[in-house]
């Protein structure tokens, strides 16, 4: 048995020194279970638990996921590759949410570029949702987040993105 269990460490660490050093931080355990999912996700989140939980949901619909914890890490990361959807948590430290949304929509003015935003807010307040479409977020996701709700609004937000530039 412990030469069973020998041989399991050593294949974990074969596997995890053939990623490559790329700014993608996680990948989905089966790359493709459901064919036609592979949507790149940028998860802007500060807390470590609801980053972990959101990863978990998403990953296990096929799409990768990568991370940043505040908006400034965000703007970085988008300033240097492109995603399918990012997930922006509205209240983050160095730089919220709403206010990397409204750079980055300025960014992507003069670059003719549209990338779906959908917020991930703690409270359903009124005029939340108000403040996120303003700051040019597409929909938002409440907090707890629940897998339906989350992979609802993601596929939502991806199906009509891709339906805007296809047309
Ligand atoms: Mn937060």
């Amino acid at each position: 048995f412990q030469a069973i269990e020998a041989c399991v460490a050593e294949g974990r660490r074969a596997s995890q020194a053939e990623e490559e050093p790329v700014v993608v931080v996680s990948r989905p355990a089966d790359p493709d279970p459901l064919g036609d999912k592979l949507a790149h996700i940028l998860l802007v989140e500060d807390h470590e638990v609801n980053r972990l939980v959101a990863t978990r949901m998403l990953e296990a619909e096929g799409y990768r996921v990568s991370h940043a914890s505040n908006g400034q890490e965000a703007l970085d990361i988008l300033a240097e590759a492109r995603f399918d959807l990012v997930l922006m948590d509205v209240q983050m430290p160095e730089m919220d949410g709403l206010t990397a949304t409204r750079l980055q929509r300025e960014r992507e003015r003069a670059l003719g570029v549209h990338t779906p935003i959908l917020a991930l807010t703690a409270h359903a307040l009124k005029g939340d949702r108000e403040r996120c479409l303003e700051a040019g977020m597409d929909d938002y996701v409440t907090k707890p987040i629940r897998k339906e709700a989350l992979v609802g609004s993601v596929e939502a937000a991806l199906d009509v993105y891709e339906k805007r530039v296809s047309s």
